[in-house]
């Protein structure tokens, strides 16, 4: 790590270790056990920090309670000057942050610092949104009356994010939310506590400085059990939570019990269709970055090939080709294209995935397997790998988060080809390679794709900040980032106004007293 310059990257942030976890602003704080966050790149340990208890959540909830009572006040424009700043910070600390992202994640540099981009460009968007948190007017069917409608701040919003995009996440929700006049609480993933510290110290100190209540950017620290502190907690109005289905469908109880609101953003198995007229180029980089950047740990990480039988051993030859030119290795080195999976529990599952395809009748045509020697001590590193396999297969049907791309054939029209790509679970992203017009846009069409993201003549893998982000069915449904993603930080109010001397009643109903 010390050739990479992580050191002076912790440096650069702020980054001391053990009692730093909890905070309710510039003051760390946490009395619960110690996380200690190791390294997927080479096995070392980062730093350790402090989980949230009980008392220490309480002490949050407080801060960030009172805090939205004067955030809330301050005008939107305002807030989003505020946000402004904080950018201004995002920029200049763009590199070690990345490098951090990087190390404690494991993706590549490159992948980290867009990751900080990602950040930079929702800040951008979200000052930009802070003038324009519009609602509707409204014809009266009443004489004398007017209506219309406004986004009021909706209080605490609770955020708990995933470890494979450690900040990126937390900002597409604060940045939104902060201009909506929200205060957050912050739960970063277990797997990445040091990131999160990074970022609470960049707000924390641009917000102090800037004369915002210490409340509005709080974190806590811990595993599923600090979630449940915020998910069960009433007053905290919406939690967003991005992650697997198996805790979405946790998390949208627990707080469906309390008739609270969730932003939920869980797993996806998402699909490229390869039609006849596809471009083979554009095809493979697409397939190829879709199914093994950031060594297949991206929610929108191309899972499925779906290719037209005429297609079929063109694309397979091109591809296996392309996984042959693949450098596994240290993600902070710039020759390397694949980086280590998070931690050998996901090394687990996806030695199990490779078992379980064989086992149901699926062939491997790339061999994947478990690095070992120089460079690879942390047992993270894995090889790509790709299966025939068919879509009915059990663990065709679920997320395997790693580097397996299963590629199925289709005979027919594209029609054949979506009820394939439709018939999963999870509708996250979801992809067409073609030339034809008609194909695109039947892919397109009410009776095409029903993922949340579709696109054409790109891959599945990544997206752009400016549209609402997120999928359906067992992805979750929520949408956050982009277009009008900010409505769901907001409360709506519908208000009437009488500008007579009468009162009369809506459709038309007499009460004479
Ligand atoms: P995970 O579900 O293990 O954990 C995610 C977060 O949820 C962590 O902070 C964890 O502590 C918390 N959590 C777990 N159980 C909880 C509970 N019962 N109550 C409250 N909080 C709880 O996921 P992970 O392994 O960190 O991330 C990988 C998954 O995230 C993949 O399935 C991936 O597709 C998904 N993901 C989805 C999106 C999206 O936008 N749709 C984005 C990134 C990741």
């Amino acid at each position: 790590a010390e050739e990479f310059g992580i050191k002076q990257a912790l440096k650069d942030l702020g980054i001391k270790d053990i009692n730093e976890g909890t905070s309710t602003g510039k003051d760390f704080f946490g009395s619960g056990d110690i996380i200690e966050s190791y390294s997927p790149v080479d096995g070392a340990l980062i730093g350790k920090v402090k989980s949230t208890t009980k008392e220490d959540f309480e002490k949050v909830m407080t801060s960030a309670t009172e805090g939205f009572k004067t955030w809330r006040k301050m005008p939107a424009p305002l807030r989003g000057e505020v946000v402004r700043k904080f950018n201004d910070e995002l920029r200049r600390l763009k590199e070690p942050l990345g490098k951090l992202v990087s190390y404690e994640m494991g993706k590549s540099y490159q992948e980290g610092l867009g990751e900080v981009q990602e950040m930079i460009d929702i800040c951008d968007f979200a000052v930009g949104l802070s003038r324009q948190l519009h609602g509707l007017t409204m014809h009266s069917e009443r004489p004398g009356h007017r209506m219309y409608e406004q986004y009021h701040p909706l209080g605490v919003v609770g955020i708990i994010s995933a470890f494979n995009f450690p900040v990126a996440v937390w900002s597409w929700n604060t940045a939104l939310a902060w201009v909506c006049g929200d205060a957050c609480v912050w739960k970063g993933s277990e797997k990445t506590p040091i990131t999160s510290v990074a970022c609470q110290k960049i707000a924390a100190r641009v917000f102090a400085e800037n004369g915002v209540p210490e409340g509005i950017s709080c974190l806590v620290t811990g595993d599923y059990k600090v979630g449940e502190m915020m998910t069960t907690d009433s007053r905290i109005p919406l939690i967003s939570a991005t992650g697997s289905t198996k805790m979405g469908k946790i998390v949208a109880s627990k707080v469906a019990e309390r008739l609270g609101k969730t932003l939920l953003e869980l797993g996806g198995n998402n699909a490229i269709i390869v039609t006849p007229d596809a471009d083979i180029k554009m095809t493979v980089i697409g397939a190829v970055f879709g199914a093994v950047g950031t060594a297949g740990q991206r929610c929108t990480s191309t899972r499925r090939l779906i290719i037209h039988e005429s297609m079929y051993d063109k694309v397979k030859d091109a591809v296996v080709a392309a996984y042959k030119q693949l450098r596994i290795g240290n993600p902070l080195d710039e020759n390397n294209h694949v980086g280590p999976l998070i931690d050998k529990d996901a090394v687990k599952n996806y030695k199990h995935a490779l078992e379980e395809v064989v086992k149901e009748g699926g062939k491997i045509i790339v061999e994947g397997g478990v690095l070992e020697g120089k460079g690879y001590e942390s047992g993270c590193y894995v090889k790509p790998a790709i299966a025939e396999a068919d879509n009915s297969f059990n663990i065709v049907q679920h997320e395997t988060f790693g580097p397996v791309l299963y590629l199925l054939k289709y005979s027919g029209n594209v029609e054949d080809a979506l009820e394939i790509q439709n018939g999963v679970r999870q509708g996250l992203s979801s992809a067409i390679m073609t030339n034809n017009l008609r194909e695109a846009e039947h892919f397109l069409s009410v009776q095409g794709s029903d993922c949340g993201i579709s696109n054409v003549n790109i891959g599945t893998s990544g997206a752009e900040i400016g549209g609402a982000f997120g999928g359906e069915k067992e992805t979750g449904g929520g949408r956050e980032s982009g277009s009008d993603a900010w409505k769901v930080y907001m409360r709506r109010q519908t208000n009437t106004i009488n500008y007579t001397t009468e009162l009369p009643l809506a459709q038309g109903i007499k009460f004479d007293l």
